[in-house]
């Protein structure tokens, strides 16, 4: 998608750290941090939201959950508060499918 800011994140148009990368998706820090931890796990896939989504997503959805559990006890998130959040409709502000990971304390409602 040409005006996909984060299709440019995944296209490497604007440089990024990436905390993980695979064939199917990347995983980075969200800009605007709502909590101690914060990070966003994108498909490469250009995914509009969760109106997007169908059956043939059903690995993808699979390898998401799989990294979050990775990146939970990477960040020894498993004792303490963490929560999986995806936006739709006017609380979505990028129209790229994205899982917000969100550890330790709360700073804001996302
Ligand atoms: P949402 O409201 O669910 O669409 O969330 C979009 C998130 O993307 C927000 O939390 C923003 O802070 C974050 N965001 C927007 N642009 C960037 C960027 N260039 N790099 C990292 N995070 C971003």
């Amino acid at each position: 998608m040409d005006n996909c800011i984060f299709c440019k994140i995944i296209k490497k148009e604007i440089p990024k750290d990436f905390n993980y990368e695979s064939e199917n998706l990347v995983v980075f820090p969200d800009i605007n941090p709502s909590a101690d931890l914060h990070l966003l796990i994108v498909p490469k896939m250009h995914i509009g939201g969760i109106g997007e989504i169908g059956e043939e997503q059903t690995k993808l959805l699979g390898e998401i959950y799989a990294i979050v559990n990775k990146l939970v006890l990477e960040n020894k998130l498993t004792d303490d508060a963490y929560r999986v959040v995806v936006n739709g409709g006017k609380a979505q502000h990028v129209p790229h499918l994205h899982f917000h990971l969100l550890g330790g304390q709360w700073k804001k409602f996302i």
